[in-house]
């Protein structure tokens, strides 16, 4: 594990709650100067309380993010180590997700992490090192019915992290990806409410709700698979400080084993199994 002083500080997005908030400790506790960031940063007094700096940032706001990186910046000369972590999960059927909500999941979840990186680059590449790790999900990896969105976005994380690793290797910078399977948090609630209500007419209202009663299952403490947030937390700690750190992290058993299943189950299989998991799901 490298340490704190061979690093320079981290900045960690969406520290108001869940993996976030036990990242943002973590790193404290690993003796990190730690800036842990929110849209609302009121919310961050206990945070502040553990000795983190407070910084306000909507991932989806330009002038904030400039602001953030920056009075990182003036303090150490450049960010350490950034983990993109803030997101959710923009769920329900493709054809009921408006554009408007598919631009939000991607200004969040896919803009908003990419634009973060594009800032901290100029100061890591003079310094000649940095690392940015994305909190990315096994939703990246393997798609389904009911989270075409999310999925996108996710798949959207992948896809630029293996690009700009090879790119900003040669000037001493990293780029990890961790990839949780479920985790207890506040995004299942925000997940629900996601979810388009567009009436009993919907041709999709009884898969809304069977949707809704899977997802709370799926993620619900203690069901098979179900990660704490200090659980993933410790390997964003570890991706952030590991000397010689893996490409990606896959945290959990079914981050760690859906993909495989995935590769070697046609799609069509898959396409049944998914559509009986949600159809052999009572709604609430
Ligand atoms: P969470 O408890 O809902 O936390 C999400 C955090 O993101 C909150 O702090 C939220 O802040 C923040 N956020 C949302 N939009 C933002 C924006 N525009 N600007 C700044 N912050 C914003 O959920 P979580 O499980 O910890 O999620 C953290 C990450 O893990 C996400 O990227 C998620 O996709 C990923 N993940 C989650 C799971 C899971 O099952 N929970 C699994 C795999 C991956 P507000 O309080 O302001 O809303």
């Amino acid at each position: 594990m490298l340490k704190p002083s061979d690093m320079g500080p981290a900045l960690i997005t969406g520290c108001s709650s869940g993996v976030g908030y036990a990242t943002a400790l973590a790193f404290r506790a690993a003796g990190f100067e730690t800036f842990a960031t929110a849209r609302n940063s009121a919310q961050l007094g206990e945070l502040r309380a553990a000795g983190c700096q407070i910084l306000t940032l909507d991932v989806t706001d330009e002038a904030a993010r400039r602001a953030a990186i920056e009075a990182v910046e003036r303090q150490f000369g450049s960010i350490g180590i950034l983990v993109n972590n803030a997101g959710y999960g923009q769920y329900g059927p493709v054809e009921e997700i408006s554009l408007d909500d598919m631009r939000r999941q991607f200004e969040t979840n896919v803009f908003g992490s990419l634009r973060l990186s594009q800032l901290v680059l100029p100061a890591m590449r003079r310094i000649g090192r940095g690392r940015i790790v994305n909190v990315s999900s096994v939703a990246g990896r393997v798609s389904a019915l009911g989270g075409g969105a999310y999925h996108a976005s996710k798949f959207a994380v992948e896809a630029l992290a293996d690009a700009l690793r090879p790119e900003v290797e040669p000037f001493g910078i990293d780029v990890v990806n961790v990839l949780p399977g479920p985790i207890s948090t506040r995004f299942e609630a925000v997940l629900l409410k996601s979810i388009p209500d567009t009436g009993v007419q919907s041709p999709y209202f009884l898969f809304k709700e069977r949707l809704a009663h899977r997802m709370h299952e799926f993620l619900q403490p203690g069901a098979f698979g179900v990660m704490t947030a200090e659980t993933v937390a410790a390997i964003i700690l570890k991706a952030g400080t590991a000397k010689r750190p893996r490409t990606r992290y896959s945290v959990g058993f079914i981050a760690r084993f859906g993909p495989l299943g995935r590769v070697l189950a046609p799609d069509r299989i898959v396409d049944f199994v998914t559509r009986r998991s949600i159809q052999n799901t009572r709604s609430k």
